[in-house]
């Protein structure tokens, strides 16, 4: 695997003062995969996938790297450091770059997404997508997803609109979509906030603005906190945090029933943790609905803990990661949590 492999490349020819110029960052993923389900599986680059797209450079002017070729269960948060920066930089470096495009594994690809969201500061779109089919299977997506990414990207209205993820024609807020799908390409979905925008064939509709409100500064940030997630369901008792706690972990987000609720099992770890320091954050495992940011009656199981809001657990989790950079302080990360809704 070559990581932040600079390997830049010079994919379309024709530049014109018009034209936008989109940077392609390839990370993986089923869309630079073939032979998925075969076991024995392959791998293409961001300049095959561009080969796979018809008529993108009439688009733009285009240019790639290959950060990784992964499968987005080995994106981790090392890589989310480097990939935010690698993306502030050239978005530095290069004034003419009208949006970036992420290609990236459909699987974490939410968590990626709302990291970019949270870090990149530059007002220029970045659009993450990816494919549900590999890219030689059949009624591949892929192609469409570039190549609506590309138009999103070099869309001057994107501009401001942070980070955002574009399957199946759809455009999300990074903070608002999450994969509700094991395999159909309408996979992603961001359910009562809605989609961002479509891409239909004669134009790009823009819904509403995402709800994009905090930027955290990781330039001095060498290694983000480790936080874990930890699943409530009937009966369960606290061996998972106590587990996490003894492995290192500075916060816990659970994914809790209904309203954010634990077990009476549970309470004995919670307690132990919380006297060392560590941070909770309750979410719920519902799958849609918030849970409240301040102490509440729903969830008094976790005396003290800060509130999901509407964040799914997962994305709860990168945002406690990056909280936990400014402080430890519930107070401070309820102000946070709250931030972001
Ligand atoms: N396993 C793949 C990944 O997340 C799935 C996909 O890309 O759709 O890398």
């Amino acid at each position: 695997m070559k990581t932040a492999a600079a390997l830049l490349l010079a994919c379309v020819s024709i530049a014109s003062a018009q034209k936008p110029h989109v940077h392609i960052v390839a990370t993986g993923g089923t869309i630079a995969s073939t032979n998925y389900y075969s076991g024995n599986q392959g791998k293409i680059t961001v300049a095959d996938l561009l080969k796979q797209v018809p008529k993108v450079d009439s688009l733009a002017t285009i240019t790639g790297e290959q950060f990784s070729n992964v499968a987005s269960s080995a994106i981790t948060p090392e890589l989310w450091l480097k990939l935010s920066r690698g993306i502030a930089d050239t978005l530095r470096a290069r004034p003419d770059i009208t949006g970036v495009v992420v290609t990236h594994g459909t699987d974490t690809m939410e968590e990626t997404a709302y990291f970019l969201d949270l870090t990149v500061a530059d007002p220029r779109p970045v659009i993450v997508t990816g494919a549900m089919r590999p890219s030689d299977g059949i009624g591949i997506d892929g192609p469409a997803n570039l190549y609506n990414s590309v138009r999103v990207a070099g869309d001057t209205a994107a501009r401001g609109r942070g980070t955002m993820v574009l399957l199946n024609d759809e455009i999300f807020a990074a903070r608002d979509v999450a994969k509700y799908n094991t395999v159909r390409p309408d996979a992603f979905a961001a359910p009562y906030r809605g989609a961002a925008g479509v891409t239909d064939p004669e134009r790009i509709a823009w819904y509403r603005l995402p709800s994009r409100h905090a930027t955290f500064d990781i330039s001095k940030v060498t290694e983000l906190p480790r936080v874990d997630i930890v699943y409530v369901y009937a009966g369960v008792d606290g061996s998972a945090i106590d587990a996490f706690v003894a492995a290192g972990a500075k916060g816990i987000v659970t994914a809790g029933v209904g309203r954010g609720g634990t077990t009476g099992g549970m309470r004995d770890a919670i307690l132990r943790a919380k006297k060392k320091g560590v941070v909770f954050v309750s979410g719920s495992r519902t799958g849609s609905g918030s849970v409240s940011i301040g102490s509440g009656a729903s969830r008094d199981t976790i005396p003290g803990s800060v509130g999901t809001g509407d964040l799914n657990v997962q994305k709860a989790r990168v945002l406690l990661m990056l909280a936990l950079t400014r402080t430890n302080d519930p107070k401070e990360i309820a102000k946070i949590f709250a931030a972001n809704q």
